[in-house]
């Protein structure tokens, strides 16, 4: 039969060793079930592997030789297409060369002196029976744009080059480009192409320096694996600086997270996910690039689990609350009290009142903050109609929108439903979606925004000029109010003429587009004036009001309703 004919031959091994005793070796542990070739150094190796390469099954290759060392050899198959099929063993006495080896291309160690026979011949058996199930797959082992191995193969590095190493501290890195989807939308996937592949290089370059192991993992993912170290900043400024001569104005900026000195060959993906979520902390925080997982991070994410368990029965009894904050329009003779915001709160029974700042980002994340949202809607407009029977008008508020929502195929349905089911129109719910919410799929987003407008519902946008959107890409959104970042308004010190241009620039765009803007995040009387001589319509901010429970925010109405009667009978 064909079959047992090829399992019975012999497959021909190529042992490279300058020493006579390790080739004598190999030949008394080797030879009883394979041919053997003996090479003494680098240059004979590569004769006989040039020679035998249809038919050579594996390589057993010293590192330190004489003429051409092992590194050589390594290097010179490695960028062989045809050679580098060819499974190499590497014999190193020496612990640090290993890892090199590894990012060479090397796919295991024999450590010298030599272990047990047994060991060797079971080491050697596995890596032909790998290569020959893995010549077919070869291809999956890098990633075609960056020259990087991919996930499995790296994990599968990663791991063996653990398990024979335990005392060797190493570290989980992965990298991250901020904001890479719109590198891709404003100048086009072949130049995201070529950002990773500069990476890519980047990273090959310095992990083969180091000795390290790089891969891409997905996307603008990479990790590396690599020996610790106190200090990454440099690394992360080397790759940062390969990025200069494509990041020109368009600011390509890396993020790093690093979870060090990993606890062994256990849960080797487990560590690089912390590493990961340490990377991903790092999202829109621009005076930081690196970041470690570290217990606070680690309290943070047990915490953060905590919550997402106990979102259902925080619902059911009643824990969130919805406070409202009032938007003032300006530019009167007084502040007149126009809408409010609802903004939700969490009375937790263990940790107290959390600030959405903890859970929005979380549920987000995970979808549950649709249940959250739904809920602060229904309050709202329960609470709007109560306020309009009480007070003989109507006070519009507006709600949050998250991007989850935005994806609901009964996002209309249900805010139509609220409105009916309570006596309103949809002028009096007006609807917040931030300025962010758009990045990923603006077209289709868009759209869906624009269909909420037609039923009547106003869109506020929420936290303009934090960045997210182009210029070219503000005329096409659906706005009915700009509200400007708060971050605008916390800039100006006294006497900064930028900062104070930058808001006036935003009310020109607003002007442009020939809607309201609502300042966020007003706290003094100066910052109030300043804007309604600038030409803002409304403020919102702790100089009016906190955000307040709505009993509270009720005596804001009744207070609105006195004036308004004052101002009525003179
Ligand atoms: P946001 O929509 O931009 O809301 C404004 C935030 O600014 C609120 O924080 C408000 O309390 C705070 N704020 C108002 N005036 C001032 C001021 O003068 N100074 C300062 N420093 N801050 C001021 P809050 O309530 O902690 O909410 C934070 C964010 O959480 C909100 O930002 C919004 O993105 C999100 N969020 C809040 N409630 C909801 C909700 O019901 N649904 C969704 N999806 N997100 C919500
Ligand atoms: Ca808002
Ligand atoms: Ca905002």
């Amino acid at each position: 039969m064909v079959f047992s004919d090829e399992l019975k031959t012999r497959r021909l091994i190529l042992v490279v060793d300058d020493q006579e005793i390790n080739r004598d070796l190999m030949e008394m542990f080797l030879s009883d079930e394979y041919d053997l070739l003996f090479a003494e150094n680098g240059r004979q190796a590569m004769e006989l592997i040039c020679a035998h390469q249809e038919m050579l099954s594996i390589v057993l290759l010293d590192l330190m030789m004489p003429v051409m060392d092992g590194f050589q050899v390594l290097a010179a198959v490695h960028e062989d297409e045809a050679l580098r099929r060819i499974p190499i063993i590497v014999l190193t006495a020496e612990r640090s060369a290993e890892l090199r080896a590894l990012q060479m291309g090397a796919a295991d160690f024999i450590t010298k002196p030599f272990d047990m026979h047994e060991i060797i011949l079971a080491r050697v058996a596995r890596i032909i029976e790998l290569s020959e199930g893995r010549t077919i797959i070869q291809t999956a082992e890098r990633d075609a744009l960056t020259g990087l191995y991919t996930g499995n193969f790296f994990f599968q590095y990663a791991e063996r080059f653990a398990r024979y190493h335990p005392d060797c501290e190493m570290d989980a890195v992965v990298l991250n480009i901020e904001r890479f989807h719109l590198v891709n939308d404003l100048y086009g996937r072949d130049f995201g192409d070529r950002v990773l592949a500069l990476i890519g290089a980047a990273i090959q370059e310095q992990t083969s320096e180091t000795g390290a192991i790089g891969c891409r993992m997905e996307a603008d993912q990479f990790c590396i694996y690599i020996r610790h170290s106190e200090d990454y900043q440099e690394l992360l400024n080397a790759l940062q600086s390969r990025l200069a001569p494509v990041s020109g104005n368009t600011r390509i900026r890396l993020r790093t997270g690093v979870c060090a000195k990993l606890e062994g060959v256990h849960d080797l993906r487990g560590q690089f996910d912390k590493a990961k979520i340490a990377c991903d902390m790092l999202r829109g925080n621009y005076s930081r690039n690196l970041m470690y997982y570290d217990m606070e991070l680690h309290h943070k994410e047990v915490f953060s689990e905590g919550l997402v368990n106990d979102i259902h029965r925080a619902v059911e009894q009643r824990q969130f609350q919805v406070y409202f904050q009032p938007k003032y329009a300006i530019q009167g003779t007084r502040p007149v009290l126009r809408s409010a915001e609802a903004l939700i709160r969490w009375k937790h029974p263990e940790y107290g009142m959390i600030s959405p700042g903890a859970f929005v980002p979380l549920f987000e994340q995970n979808g549950l903050i649709q249940t959250v949202d739904e809920f602060v809607w229904a309050e709202t407009a329960r609470q709007i109609a109560a306020w309009k029977a009480e007070y003989g008008f109507t006070l519009p508020v507006s709600v949050n929108l998250s991007r989850v929502d935005l994806y609901d195929p009964l996002l209309e349905e249900k805010l139509l439903d609220l409105v009916e089911r309570n006596g309103l129109t949809t002028h009096e719910l007006k609807l917040e979606v931030t300025e962010s919410a758009y990045t990923d799929d603006p077209e289709q987003l868009v759209a869906r925004v624009e269909r909420l407008r037609n039923l009547g519902f106003e869109i506020e946008m929420d936290d303009f000029g934090s960045g997210y959107s182009s210029l070219n890409m503000i005329s096409t959104l659906p706005i009915d109010v700009l509200k400007m970042d708060m971050k605008f308004i916390q800039n100006v010190k006294k006497g900064n003429e930028k900062d104070f241009r930058l808001i006036e620039l935003i009310l020109d765009i607003a002007d442009y587009l020939h809607v309201p803007v609502v300042a966020e995040g007003v706290e003094t009387a100066e910052q109030c004036e300043m804007l309604r001589q600038a030409g803002c319509s409304l403020v919102q901010g702790y100089y009016f009001s906190r955000p307040v429970p709505p009993a509270e925010f009720a005596l804001l109405i009744a207070k609105e309703q006195n004036e308004r009667k004052l101002e009525g009978s003179t």
